[in-house]
């Protein structure tokens, strides 16, 4: 079931003025695994579509908000496996359709809009859907099938890594890297929502009690003001750091990672001689919902 060619991803090398502790830092660049099936979510989703396939479901069922990344990248490998897939989405029917869930549709997803109280609820969800043999992918591709195709990730990292950073919305990604992280390796996860607990509660649910013993930590106050928000500020880190290194980042998620990570470098948050490795997980497609200009990339 080979959808997705890696041979354009690349490790992209940090060089920081004035670093303390000779800190290696580089980028795992996942974003340019594909256009439209970016970073992560092509892990996540690889060992589910599998059982979609192995089991003859007729497609897919999942769920999102109208800017997630999630819905287009399970719109697009349904197109390509030949599934049907239908697509949940937070929220009444706007009257003009965000980018992400316009290419979504393109692709084929059936889009039906619920209300966020019917969206929480389970049982009314699956009476709609009763009569058909779709598999239900969860919102983000959150289940442990989507973090242990994460594990995958660790083809292009190198074992004298010492720290692994990603960006958290669901804590898939955080938890397939812990799973395949070795004991001397620590996950650094940059919460890009507000509220710690639960999402650590969440990340652990997805492991066994022997991985939860594993070294991970979740990172908090680097969120911009909440999912998705993108203040003037964030903008213009965007901005720098695409002219510095020549790194596009989204809005959403790897902006916000990118800006913890260097932070937490200044803050001397890691041990000197620290060989960091931190995941881009893509996204860029959110940021066509931008103004156009707005960045100085595309
Ligand atoms: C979905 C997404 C994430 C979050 O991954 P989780 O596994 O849900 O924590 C991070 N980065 C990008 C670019 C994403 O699209």
């Amino acid at each position: 079931m080979l959808l997705i060619n890696h041979a354009n991803v690349c490790i992209q090398n940090i060089v920081l003025n004035k670093l303390k502790g000779n800190i290696k830092l580089a980028v795992l660049r996942l974003d340019k695994l594909h256009p439209i099936i970016s970073g992560n979510k092509w892990f996540k989703l690889k060992l589910q579509l599998q059982e979609v396939v192995n089991n003859q479901y007729d497609g897919v069922v999942t769920f999102g908000g109208a800017y997630s990344n999630h819905i287009v990248s399970a719109a697009y490998v349904c197109k390509v496996l030949g599934l049907e897939s239908v697509g949940i989405i937070r929220g009444e029917a706007p009257k003009k359709l965000s980018h992400t869930l316009l290419v979504a549709k393109d692709y084929g997803m059936d889009l039906q809009f619920v209300s966020r109280s019917a969206y929480d609820n389970k049982s009314l969800l699956q009476q709609r859907l009763q009569n058909k043999n779709l598999y239900i992918i969860p919102e983000g591709g959150y289940a442990v099938l989507g973090a242990n195709g994460v594990t995958e990730m660790y083809q292009w990292i190198d074992e004298t890594c010492t720290h692994i950073v990603c960006a958290v919305g669901t804590g898939t990604m955080m938890a397939g890297l812990i799973k395949g992280a070795l004991p001397h390796q620590k996950i650094v996860g940059i919460n890009v929502l507000k509220g710690h607990d639960k999402l650590l509660n969440e990340v652990k649910n997805l492991l066994t009690e022997q991985e939860q013993l594993k070294q991970f930590e979740l990172i908090e106050g680097y969120h911009f003001g909440g999912y998705a928000k993108h203040p003037q500020d964030l903008i213009n880190w965007m901005n720098l750091i695409y002219k510095q290194h020549q790194l596009p980042t989204d809005l959403v998620y790897t902006s916000k990672l990118m800006y913890g990570v260097i932070d937490l470098i200044q803050q001397n948050y890691f041990p000197a001689n620290s060989n960091v490795m931190v995941v881009h997980s893509g996204g860029l497609q959110g940021n066509l919902s931008l103004p156009k200009g707005t960045l100085v990339f595309d």
